[in-house]
């Protein structure tokens, strides 16, 4: 039998959450084609991981990222709100579309090395040129074009008239969806309801229905977000994306950190899918993850881009899981309020329902896409373990994956990217960083770039 690709003497993650300990998974044609304890069957392969003290698992997704918002790591931390008007709009207004390109590079490398193999992007500018750098890159992602006609604070080249903003967004669709050998999908986007009339909020959701794709917003991210709502509609703002129409299940609604209990049973109701973004939510507030959880709602993770900690996924739930448990397990001594398990399932099969391909990524199972990931196990912080699912979700770090596959093509192997040209990328970033900052009036003097001298 042929494959192009075999792993073998892996432990392997099932999609129950169990470890095949010796298994061999099989790629043939992009697909997952077999998987079986190794030695048990032949292959005939073109190319081979040797899986020895590795574990197999599915790549992981981000369900909501900023690649626009890449050059901006070191800048917001301890900053007074409200930080995206003072720092990610300005900066991403002023992105030429050769940065643009730069800044989707940049962000697509940090994914890989960190195990992320599919991302959905929250909307940016000069969006042919991300189609571009996600081409490059070899990962799959879910992209979209910002929009916004309303509001205070908004950049004027981020503001469009209403017709603009439906017009270019179905043009982006029409353009790029299914992009890359079906890599690259292209979803709405409305910025947040505060900066988006009923109009436009409306003739996006009614595109992504007449195209059977999806949108992507914020939603119930900030008090200011909340209270404006009230203030405005006499509602919260799931109470009033409900009474629009607009919540339905291709909602991929980030954040949700600000829901009441009713908001809750309204993303039950509608299959709105909740993307929480942990490191960067808990600024805002920590989520009612456990009520939303019971209420049989999907929720996945996000890094909300590299602005706020980076874009490891490995890094968001150790967060997630300590602060829900302060706030909802502690208080009633119920320890084990957000298991390992329930976590694997979010960050796994959650984020892959967010972007609306849980039929194709999200577990290793025969039939499905090969988006798969290995973890380097031989580290002191990971071996020897009683139980290695838990020290998955506590210990193992970005810099624990090894080797990518996406779409059944090997985009990292031994922690060396295939597709991008790192130390370029780097240096590029460094110079650009500089002409962004005089733009903005920012200053150099803690800026640290790549060293490039020559020993
Ligand atoms: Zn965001």
């Amino acid at each position: 039998m042929k494959a192009d690709i075999v792993i073998e003497n892996a432990i392997v993650l099932t999609k129950e959450f169990e470890f095949l300990r010796n298994h061999t998974i099989v790629i043939n044609n992009k697909k997952i084609v077999d998987i079986f304890e190794t030695g048990s069957k032949d292959y005939d392969f073109k190319d081979k991981i040797e899986g020895r003290n590795k574990l197999v698992m599915p790549g992981l997704i981000d369900g909501h990222t900023h690649l626009t918002q890449q050059l901006l790591r070191g800048m917001i931390s301890d900053e007074y709100p409200v930080i995206y008007k003072r720092f990610n709009l300005p900066l991403e207004s002023k992105l030429t579309p050769n940065q643009v390109k730069l800044s989707t590079e940049l962000g697509c490398l940090e994914m890989i090395k960190s195990g992320t193999t599919s991302f959905a992007d929250a909307g940016g500018t000069h969006t042919h040129k991300m189609v571009e750098g996600v081409m490059n890159s070899g990962l799959r992602a879910v992209l979209t074009r910002s929009t916004s006609d309303t509001g205070e604070g908004i950049p004027k080249n981020m503001k469009e008239t209403t017709e603009e903003g439906l017009r270019l967004s179905e043009k982006f669709y029409l353009d790029y969806n299914n992009y890359a050998e079906g890599r690259i999908k292209v979803w709405f986007q409305y910025r947040t309801l505060a900066s988006c009339t009923d109009e436009l909020i409306v003739g996006l959701t009614n595109l992504a229905k007449k195209y059977k794709t999806g949108v992507h917003t914020h939603i119930s991210e900030y008090g200011e977000a909340v209270l404006y709502s009230l203030r405005t509609h006499g509602m919260r703002e799931i109470e009033y994306l409900d009474h629009l129409g607009v919540m339905f299940p291709k909602l991929l609604a980030a954040h949700c950190c600000l829901v009441s209990e009713n908001d809750i049973k309204i993303l039950r109701d509608t299959n709105t899918k909740v993307i929480h973004c942990p490191r960067s939510n808990l600024g805002k507030a920590v989520t009612k993850t456990p009520s939303m959880l019971n209420h049989g709602i999907s929720v996945g993770f996000g890094t909300d881009g590299t602005a706020h900690s980076g874009l490891s996924l490995f890094r968001e739930i150790t967060a997630f899981k300590h602060s829900q448990i302060i706030t909802h397990g502690v208080p009633y001594l119920d320890f084990s309020v957000m298991n390992s398990k329930i976590m694997l399932e979010m960050l796994t099969m959650g984020g892959a329902r967010a972007i609306g391909m849980e039929d194709e990524i999200g577990s290793l199972e025969i039939g499905k896409i090969a988006d798969i990931i290995t973890i380097d196990l031989n580290k002191p912080h990971i071996l020897p373990t009683h139980n290695l699912l838990n020290t998955l979700m506590e210990s193992v770090n970005s810099n624990d994956v090894c080797d990518s596959i996406v779409d059944g093509k090997i985009i990292m192997r031994n922690r060396k990217v295939l597709t991008l040209d790192e130390d370029c990328l780097l240096a590029e970033a460094g110079k650009n960083l500089e002409l962004l900052n005089k733009l903005n009036n920012w200053s150099d003097d803690n800026l640290i770039t790549l060293d490039r001298r020559s020993k």
